[in-house]
């Protein structure tokens, strides 16, 4: 682990709420698809919980380039983001975290609900980067259509790699596109586009209280807990 500064080089809109900062990197970063890093704008108070957050890397380390995604809201810390400039530099510390992809899992699945799939786009770029042969299910629920945070980019994927699955889930009113499916993930749900999950590696990222209910709800389906990966998003 260690810190770096890092510039900044652009910005890229994923929905109304949901914002990418991607900054250059002047080296070689070492991380693995999943960890994240703690981004400073306070660097003399690093307790300073306000302007100094946690967010995952929602790119692969196949990239020239670091890229992370934030849920904005009216804090400082998202504020502070918003006005970057291009070349502003930034100090992050980095890489954290251990709930992380390997290239020797075969089958793995996500459960995600929306700001949580930042870390699976990390992990799914990369295994398209090193065209590795990982099935991949992706079950992605948000409360609605517009919410869907890097549609394109999973779209493009599912086309082009017949291993990867995605199911979208909207909770909160009838899609239009006939792809996704409104409801809720649950047991009914996984059992009709899920039907292998004993086989596969489960991850589950996001707000506590999802990462939770996501546990609970493959354990309750017999999974076992070593097959079970969590990080729990805490701030939301
Ligand atoms: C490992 C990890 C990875 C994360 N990855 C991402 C990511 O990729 N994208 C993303 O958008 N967010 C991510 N988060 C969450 C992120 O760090 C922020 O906490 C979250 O985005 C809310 O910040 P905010 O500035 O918008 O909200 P704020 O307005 O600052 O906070 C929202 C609410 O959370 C409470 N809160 C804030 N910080 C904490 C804390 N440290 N502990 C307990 N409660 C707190 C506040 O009191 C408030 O009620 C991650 C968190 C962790 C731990």
């Amino acid at each position: 682990m260690k810190e770096i500064g890092l510039s900044f080089l652009e910005k890229i809109v994923r929905t109304r709420t949901v914002e990418s900062f991607r900054f250059q990197l002047p080296q070689a970063l070492d991380f693995i698809p999943g960890q994240f890093s703690q981004v400073i704008f306070d660097e003399l108070n690093r307790d300073n919980k306000e302007l100094n957050k946690y967010l995952s890397f929602s790119s692969s380390p196949t990239k020239k380039y670091i890229e992370v995604t934030k849920r904005l809201s009216e804090s400082k810390f998202s504020q502070r983001l918003n006005v970057l400039k291009v070349n502003d530099e930034l100090l992050f510390k980095t890489p954290l975290g251990s709930c992380v992809f390997q290239d020797s899992y075969k089958k793995i699945a996500f459960l995600i609900g929306g700001i949580g799939i930042t870390p699976v786009i990390s992990i799914i770029e990369y295994i398209m980067d090193k065209k590795l042969d990982t099935d991949v299910c992706l079950i992605y629920s948000n409360r609605t259509e517009e919410e869907i945070a890097f549609k394109n980019e999973l779209d493009g994927w599912k086309l082009k790699n017949k291993n990867i699955k995605v199911s979208y889930v909207v909770t909160d009113c009838p899609p239009r596109e006939a792809t996704c499916i409104f409801g809720r993930i649950d047991e009914g749900l996984l059992k009709k586009y899920m039907c292998d999950m004993s086989q596969r590696v489960i991850f589950t990222f996001g707000p506590p209280k999802m990462v939770e209910a996501m546990n609970n709800l493959c354990l309750g389906m017999g999974c076992s807990k070593e097959q079970i990966k969590t990080e729990q998003f805490i701030g939301y």
